[in-house]
């Protein structure tokens, strides 16, 4: 169930789905995701559907992970190297351990503390080491580590936060879902100077961007 043959078939559908990216396929099969989820769940944990993590979150979708991944490492290469990105709702660190492999360093923000310990216990596991966790509110990004290459919101604000586009370096890349609970999008936002380039990329469907933390 968590064998070779199952995960090729998910990253068969990703791609039929439109994920092109070979690192990104590549990534999606290496990591393995049933370490991220309760046992109970693990013999579906290559299925491409976002599953329970308890305290009301879920582990994002497959495919969501990879075109998220995919749009923020966007025309990398092209004069633009992922150096810092910041990720908002580490939750349990599938999307972290993802994105870990494109970038030289992941600052991830948690809001609940029993996700924030069991994702560095996951991303230690594997021997992650180039990410640093936070247990706080992301809604302020992480501001003593700005400016970022990239940012990655897991959880969706009504609209986008000011605070988390002041934290882009120019030309780096604000990949989130937008919208109220039923009608989100995924949206990506590039910074040029002071004008952000706006594109959509999908509609998704994730938990909300809550205020605040929790023990
Ligand atoms: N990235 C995860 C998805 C986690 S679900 C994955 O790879 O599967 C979204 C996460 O965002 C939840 O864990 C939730 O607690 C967190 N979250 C919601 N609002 C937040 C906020 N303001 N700051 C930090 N994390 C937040």
């Amino acid at each position: 169930m968590t064998s070779a043959r199952t995960r090729e078939r998910l990253v068969e559908r990703l791609r039929l789905n439109g994920i092109a990216n070979t690192e990104v396929l590549d990534r999606i099969r290496d990591v393995p995701r049933h370490i991220f989820v309760d046992e109970a769940l693990a013999s579906r944990a290559y299925e491409d559907t976002a599953l329970p993590l308890g305290r009301g979150q879920t582990i994002s979708q497959p495919y969501v992970v990879a075109a998220m991944t995919e749009e923020l490492v966007r025309d990398e290469g092209d004069g633009r190297t992922l150096g810092k990105v910041l990720e908002i709702g580490t939750g349990c660190g599938y999307q972290t351990a993802v994105l870990a492999a494109f970038v030289r360093h992941v600052f991830s923000v948690e809001r609940i503390q029993s996700l924030f310990r069991r994702a560095q216990g996951n991303l230690q596991s594997l021997g992650i080491s180039n990410v640093s966790l936070r247990h706080a509110d992301g809604w302020h990004g992480w501001r003593s580590q700005a400016p970022f290459d990239g940012i990655l919101v897991t959880a969706a604000p009504e609209t986008v936060p000011e605070e988390l586009l002041e934290q882009l370096e120019d030309g780096g890349r604000l990949v989130l879902p937008v919208g109220a609970p039923g009608g989100q999008s995924l949206v990506s936002m590039t910074r040029r100077g002071t004008q952000f380039e706006r594109r959509e990329l999908l509609r998704v469907s994730f938990v909300p961007l809550v205020k605040g933390i929790e023990t």
